[in-house]
Order: structure tokens, then sequence, then C-alpha cells
């Protein structure tokens, strides 16, 4: 039987980005001790504290099928976590619970686009974007943020393509997967004149509002007139150490909350009430306990970035985020042939920038994503071949 050309072109033609991160498994699997610093998982597990409170929720008999778009509880301590961090008036009523920042990802282009319309990205991106934008249906359209800018999108490269295509949303990632970098205040204020002025969605993917390590978070959803135009996706798996438990939400308008709250209903049917009342706990620890999660990519970002340039290999200049990119361009070589290099014969897995569209093609993202001693080993390994690869390009 053929399937539907919206499955099968999910991740376009080629590979979908994941390669390295697949091989660097097989050698796992077969006894090669890879030191893996490719996808953004914590190298801690979720907090004990956390976990009692999901088993004590299920035991409590949580474990029925629970209240869509989430239980009332959980929505209000998103709106007074949103509330506090921006400023902005945001009540229960504006929060849909979703199974994971990934599904509202595509719940929020579902609400913002209808199938066949243009919907604008931004890349270097997330791996699962281009894909997450096709699988709603609408036509999924990348808009290059260059290295030479720092990675700071030029809002001219922005409308250019929204006039070709006619788009509906744009969708944006500030603290940004893979760069680090944090769009400036100029940068968003530009994106909000933008929206208001051609009528589009913003889309805008928060999931590491608190990996910023100098400088702070601005969400578009703060710029005046843009609560109605700002889809705000968020989740506890960076912030919280809660990647299993597919805990995310979007904030947006009344008015879109209601439809997405339907969207549930006919796609995910919700979060599991267990692991909906452990975010209860989990948000209720408040800020202190945000910081003690990110504390540790922190230390190892400046750790890491100081060793570089040290080292003299350029890296992306980024103030956030659990990744860092370096520049590999002087090898002469892709980010993915350096990054097979680098695993064939140091056993260390890192993620070339292509799997992060074509605007970061020769860098590499480091995922900082294990203890001190291994990742200062790792990118040891990692400035030795930069260094012999770059003389022998010379
Ligand atoms: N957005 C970005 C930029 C991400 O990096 C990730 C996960 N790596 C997600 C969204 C999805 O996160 P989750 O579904 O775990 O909330």
């Amino acid at each position: 039987m053929d399937l539907s050309k919206r499955i099968k072109t999910l991740t376009g033609d080629g590979s979908d980005g994941w390669d390295l991160y697949r091989k660097a498994r097989r050698l796992k699997a077969d006894g090669v001790d890879v030191v893996e610093l490719t996808i953004g998982e914590h190298d801690i597990g979720t907090d004990a504290a956390i976990l009692d409170a999901m088993h004590a929720a299920a035991k409590g008999g949580h474990t029925g099928y629970a209240t869509l778009p989430g239980t009332e509880e959980l929505r209000k301590a998103i709106a007074a976590r949103v509330a506090d961090r921006t400023g902005i008036p945001t009540t229960w009523r504006n929060v849909v619970v979703t199974p994971g920042g990934q599904s509202a990802l595509f719940a929020a282009h579902t609400a913002a686009c209808d199938p066949g319309d243009a919907a604008l990205f931004i890349d270097p991106y997330y791996a699962t974007y281009p894909g997450t934008i096709r699988g709603t249906g609408a036509n999924a359209v990348a808009v290059r943020a260059r290295a030479e800018r720092g990675f700071q999108v030029d809002i001219a490269d922005v409308a250019a393509a929204q006039a070709r295509t006619g788009a509906r949303s744009l969708l944006i990632n500030s603290p940004n997967n893979p760069t680090g970098i944090v769009y400036s205040g100029e940068t968003m204020r530009e994106i909000a004149d933008f929206a208001r002025e051609r009528n589009v969605w913003i889309i805008s993917d928060e999931v590491y509002d608190t990996q910023i390590w100098e400088g702070s978070h601005l969400s578009p959803r703060q710029l005046p007139g843009m609560a109605e135009r700002t889809l705000v996706v968020g989740s506890l798996s960076k912030s919280h150490a809660m990647t299993g438990s597919r805990l995310g939400w979007i904030v947006g308008p009344e008015s879109a909350i209601e439809h997405l709250a339907n969207l549930s209903t006919h796609t995910t049917y919700g979060v599991p009430g267990f692991i909906q009342d452990a975010g209860v706990f989990a948000l209720s620890r408040g800020g202190a306990f945000e910081d003690r999660i990110a504390e540790p990519f922190r230390r190892r970002h400046a750790l890491v970035a100081a060793f570089f340039k040290e080292r003299g290999v350029p890296i992306v200049p980024s103030k956030a985020s659990m990744y860092l990119m370096v520049d590999v361009r002087s090898t002469g070589l892709t980010g993915e042939a350096f990054a097979h290099q680098l695993i064939d014969r140091h056993a260390v897995a890192v993620m070339p920038g292509e799997s992060f569209g074509t605007a970061a093609a020769g860098h590499l993202r480091v995922a900082l994503t294990v203890d001190d001693e291994r990742l200062m080993r790792a990118v040891g390994y990692l400035a030795d071949l930069v260094s012999e690869l770059t003389d022998a390009a010379a």
C-alpha cells in the first residue's frame, strides 16, 4: 500500500541529520567507550524529589485520563512562571499543556498555518523543525542567519522570504540550538515590527530560557502588540532535567488556546496526570532549582570557550545554552567529514553543523553533557585534530 506524500517526505530526501548520533550509539553498543557530545541530554537524571512527587501522584490515583488540556493547577503554575519571568499578564487560560516542546511545535504550526501555507524558520535550526512543519502540511521555508552576523537573523532576509512566499508564521529560537546565540533586543524588536506589519504569527521556541550565561532573555511576547500574535513554546525538559517526562506547553492568546485544547483532544489526549503533578512540584521549587540544573552548563561553557580561545580554535561567540559551536572551516573539511574523523580516530562524537541546515556548514555542535574531566579530554582531541588538519590544508 502506498503511503501519503506527507509522511514520506517528513525528513526530506537525504539524511535526517542524525547519522553521527546513530553511529555513536552503534559503536557504544559494540563496547567502544565513546564520549557522546551529541544530543541535549543532561548527564544527571531527573531529581529524586520530582520522581517521588510523580510516584506519590501515581500511587494517589492520578493514573486515569487526565484533564485536557492540562490540569488547572499545572496551567496556573506555568502561567505564574511566565508572568513572573516576562512581566506580561498571563493566566491559566493562556496555557495548553503538551507532551513536550516537540509536540507544542507541531501544534503551534497547526494553529498558525493551513496546509500549503508557507511557514518560515531560521537556519541553523533544531533538527526537527522542517519535518515538524511539513508534518502539519505547511510548506517549510528556511531563512539563513549568517555566521558573519554572529547568527543574528537579518530581518531584511525574513521580510524578503515572507514577501516571496506569503508565509503566515515565523519560527524563532532564542537562546538558539545549535548556535547558543541569544537574539539581541534590536533583533527581537525588528522581528516584532515585521510580524505586526505583515500580520504574521511568531512561534517562539524558548525551551532554553534558563540557560543564559550573560545578558537576559527577551521573549517577543513582551513587545508591544505581540501577545496576540505570539505562540510561545516551553518545556520542562531542559530547565528541570525532565527530558523523558515529555512535559511542555504553548502560551498564547486565549482564542488560540481554546482551539489548541481541541487539537489535544484529537491528537495526543494530553499528558499523564501523575507527570503533570510532578511538573507542578518541579515548578514550585522556583528559580533557585532551575539555576542549579543550569549551573554545570554555565561552568563547562566558560571552561571550554576559554580552552578553545587559548588553542586558537574559532568558536561561535555564544552566551547561552548547553552547546558550543566550533568553526572548523580552516581544515577545508565539512563539519560532517570532520565529525566522522573525530569519532573514528578518538571515539568522540559531536554533531556536524550540517545536521542543522546549511548556514552552520563547516561547524560542529559540541554538547556540554559529560563530566568536566571527560569533556576537557574530548575537546583536547578536537582541538588537536583542528590543528593537524588546518596545517595539512595550508
Ligand atoms: N526546541 C529545541 C530548540 C530543542 O533543542 C528541543 C529538544 N532538544 C526541543 C524544542 C524539544 O524539546 P522537548 O520536546 O523535550 O520539550
